[in-house]
């Protein structure tokens, strides 16, 4: 019998199928043009909110989908398997998260029906120039006026995903540069009509190069006071480490979708490969090596199972999340090597999906925190 993850339901068998087709006409024939052009386009984001698959997990009153983390990984899922690097979809569902836990009642309001619809793009801005791992070392600042109006925000940041269509930025900054990690904050920055804001050129990368990632600006930027995450200063590592398990996990659910269809894409061309007159298939090592994979998906699938069952009953912490992002990052990376090398020259052309999955790959041990990083974190609770 086939296997069926626990957190399936009937319900959610036709959210996937709706997906599936919304990604079958709106985004995989897409794929080239946005490479060319380095960002997806931006009626994309409306019609994606539409759909209803933007915000699945946020409750209906706040204009989401009213599902849960289930429906999330089912789109998260569905991209991945369709062989799709370029919508930041997932860095937009995980600033609805930072909002519907951390913000303010009228944040809420205010910002998540919008993020729903796609009539706002939303980024998350903590890495910098000179600090990515270490965030307590980033250098942007927001100062508030002596009047308690408004922030003056200045400094700039690197590596942004959705940087160049975002219109809500959520910026990791320090309120109180004296103060160490009790001094950052998450501010909301609309980017629109906001003066002293700039987007640098959109970054060239070695994948995902339909993806805007980019170099944010800040010059003397006016933000409102209301505007901090929360309300109160100071929270903001405190935030990051209570949201970032969240991306952590959503990272290895992309990447367990990726494996199986690596896995999936190997088969059938090794079945209908030729050489020395039989089917790669048949040859040993290429069933050896197949075998292997395909018991080491089936580990990773139980694994990110019991993940999301335990986001989904709110049992998730940051070491099993800092466990699903290594593990999976590394495993996904070994196992698309291994069947790019069963696809042989094949396998080194573009035209080829695993030729584009191998790139767009390479990614996921470094961002959302380095695999490093994942390790300090799981060896602390040793
Ligand atoms: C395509 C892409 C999209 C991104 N999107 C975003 C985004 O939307 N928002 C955002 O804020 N950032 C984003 N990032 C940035 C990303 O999160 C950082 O690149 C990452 O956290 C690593 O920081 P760094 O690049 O400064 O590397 P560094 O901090 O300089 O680390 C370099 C390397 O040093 C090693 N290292 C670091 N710390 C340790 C340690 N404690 N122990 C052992 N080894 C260590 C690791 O091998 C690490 O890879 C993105 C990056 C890329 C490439």
């Amino acid at each position: 019998m086939p296997y069926r993850s626990p957190w399936m339901t009937p319900e959610l068998d036709s959210f996937r199928d709706a997906v599936r087709r919304f990604i079958d006409t709106e985004i995989s024939p897409h794929q080239a043009v946005w490479k060319e052009q380095q960002h997806v386009d931006r009626s994309l984001w409306n019609k994606a909110g539409d759909m209803g698959m933007l915000l699945a997990d946020i409750p209906e009153h706040y204009g989401g989908s009213g599902g849960n983390f289930a429906h999330q990984c089912v789109v998260f899922e569905e991209l991945a398997s369709a062989g799709d690097s370029a919508f930041g979809i997932h860095v937009h569902a995980i600033v609805a998260q930072y909002l519907h836990n951390q913000g303010t009642p009228a944040q809420k309001e205010k910002y998540l029906p919008m993020l729903a619809s796609g009539a706002m793009v939303a980024a998350i801005a903590m890495s910098e120039p000179g600090a990515g791992s270490d965030l307590k070392g980033i250098r942007t600042t927001a100062i508030l006026e002596p009047d308690g109006g408004s922030y003056v925000l200045n400094g700039s940041k690197i590596f942004i995903s959705n940087g160049y269509l975002a219109d809500l930025v959520v910026v990791v900054c320090k309120t109180d540069p004296d103060a160490g990690a009790k001094g950052i904050s998450l501010l909301l920055l609309e980017t629109r009509e906001c003066p002293g804001f700039r987007v640098g050129r959109i970054l060239e990368k070695i994948g995902q190069k339909g993806q805007d990632t980019c170099e944010l600006f800040f010059d003397d930027v006016r933000v409102p006071a209301e505007n901090i995450l929360g309300g109160i200063e100071g929270k903001g590592f405190v935030q990051l480490m209570t949201e970032l398990p969240y991306e952590r996990t959503i990272l290895g659910v992309g990447g367990v979708a990726a494996i199986e269809r690596a896995l999936r894409l190997t088969i059938e061309h090794t079945r209908q490969r030729k050489a020395f007159g039989q089917a790669l298939i048949e040859m040993q090592n290429t069933r050896f090596i197949l075998a292997e994979i395909k018991t080491e998906a089936t580990i990773a699938r139980t694994f990110i199972d019991r993940c999301i069952v335990d986001t989904l009953e709110g049992r998730m912490d940051a070491e099993l999340a800092s466990m699903a992002k290594y593990w999976i990052s590394d495993l996904q990376c070994k196992v698309i090597d291994q069947c790019l090398q069963l696809f042989g020259g094949y396998g080194y052309m573009l035209e080829y999906p695993i030729a584009q999955m191998y790139i767009d790959a390479r990614v996921q041990k470094i961002y959302g925190g380095a695999n490093e990083v994942m390790k300090e974190i799981i060896a602390r609770s040793l």
